[in-house]
């Protein structure tokens, strides 16, 4: 059977598609790069924002028109919302998350074909990283949030299970770094990650499941997605002394004003944010610190904007995302009062915008005449240089290089030279 597998949403989401993706040719099946013709589509959906929703069913009547035979949708989107999933033209299955490590069987089980390969080809569909869920679902009860309606109460992957996605990742048995599908970073990945360990008996800490894998794994690179602030302490920051850790924290902040944060129940304040802040910077040096913020949330006035918009530019993230505040419905946000016109969301959103990205030029500047190591994840070859190859810097540093030959999947130094206006442009070291 021929399977083209989409998404919408966040790493989480990309990590289930990559786990869809082993399971579907380690039953036999061939993964194809676009829905034209596919016999099966999957698409993963969100359901984070309004765009994330229209975002959804756009992909699903793309697939239709694209002649796709069977439209399978799941993820956040089609959990909530079964029915209007089912109304969508050419859908054949809404499969909701809490059946999703069974989406494959189910999907399957019509087809009575003789496996091809049996071996799971992890990384494959993104072979420089690759993602893996460690854990699913979220305790917390934060206003605006309606992902923790859909995904359900938290629960953590076990390590020995989480070991041995790592070392599929990255190719073990064969020689990892000639296996075209062996990652060079695994990315762990979960709704509410922080939580990892929790839900077992006696509990464990996220700490443990990161020692475990830097330990029983060759793993180059590691990193880690979203992290919510509250879960982290200085001595945290510590398992950073092992290099392979990438130097980027993810802590959505969402806003900088405390009495906002408070409606949005959120459990930190931003004097606690910027100790963590302080802490992280000091005891990784390099880091880079992004986040995610969410403007016009209801009763954010002049004045709370103004101090969540100072405490932004005061925190000098390396990046973040900017949302402007999306009434979910099922969401306590949503009954809130004060909703803010949606003319002033956008302009706010646009000044949050403006201060990230100054703060983001700001961070990328500190490197220049610094080497850093790249991992090369694409490579153009229109340039009289030779290819232009583009990757990340384990601190989240958008860099590119010219070389004599592509050299994806590779991890090589690089001195840079130049400011861009989103990366920076450096030279091999040595030369390739
Ligand atoms: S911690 Fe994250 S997933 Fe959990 S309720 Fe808050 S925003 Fe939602």
């Amino acid at each position: 059977m021929r399977v083209y597998l989409d998404m919408v949403g966040c790493r989480l989401n990309q990590s289930e598609l990559e786990n869809f993706a082993r399971q579907f040719r380690a039953a036999g099946h061939t993964l194809v790069e676009t829905p034209e013709g596919a016999d099966l589509v999957v698409i993963n959906t969100c359901t984070v924002t309004a765009a994330a929703d229209a975002d959804s069913r756009a992909k699903a009547r793309q697939a239709f028109r694209a002649g796709a035979k069977q439209i399978a949708l799941t993820g956040c989107w089609a959990t909530l919302h079964p029915g209007a999933a089912r109304a969508l033209p050419g859908v054949t299955h809404v499969i909701p998350n809490a059946q999703k490590d069974t989406l494959v069987s189910q999907l399957t089980e019509q087809y009575d074909l003789e496996p091809l390969e049996r071996e799971p080809l992890p990384g494959a569909r993104h072979r420089t990283r690759a993602f893996i869920k460690v854990q699913d679902g979220c305790d917390n009860h934060c206003t605006f949030c309606v992902t923790r309606l859909a995904r359900g109460a938290a629960r953590s992957r076990p390590i020995p299970e989480v070991l041995a996605d790592v070392r599929a990742a990255l190719g073990e048995g064969k020689d990892a770094g000639d296996s075209p599908a062996a990652a060079r970073e695994v990315v762990l990945s979960g709704v509410h990650l922080g939580s990892w360990g929790q839900d077992f008996s006696p509990p464990l800490h996220l700490r443990h499941l990161i020692q475990a894998i830097l330990q029983h794994t060759d793993v180059p690179r590691l990193r880690l997605s979203s992290l919510e602030p509250w879960d982290l302490d200085e001595g945290f920051f510590r398992l950073w002394e092992n290099r392979r850790l990438c130097r980027h924290l993810h802590l959505p902040l969402q806003s900088g004003c405390a009495e906002t944060l408070r409606r949005m129940a959120r459990k930190t304040t931003p004097q606690g944010f910027a100790r963590l802040v302080e802490a992280a910077r000091s005891l990784i040096p390099g880091v880079a610190i992004t986040t995610d913020i969410i403007v016009g949330f209801p009763g954010e006035d002049e004045n709370e904007f103004a101090q969540s918009l100072a405490f932004i530019e005061r925190m000098a993230f390396a990046g973040g995302h900017v949302f402007p505040f999306s009434p979910r419905p099922g969401t306590a946000a949503a009954r809130l009062s004060g909703q803010v016109p949606v003319s002033i969301r956008k302009r706010r959103g646009e000044q949050v915008r403006n201060v990230l990205a100054a703060s983001a030029r700001a961070f990328r500047k500190q490197f220049l005449g610094q080497k850093v190591e790249v991992l090369w994840e694409a490579a153009e070859n229109a340039f009289p240089q030779g290819w232009l190859m583009s990757g990340l810097s384990d601190n989240y540093l958008r860099v590119k290089a010219f070389s004599s030959q592509p050299l994806i999947n590779q991890i090589h130094q690089v001195h840079l030279t130049t400011l861009l206006s989103k990366d920076l442009l450096g030279e091999l070291y040595p030369e390739v």
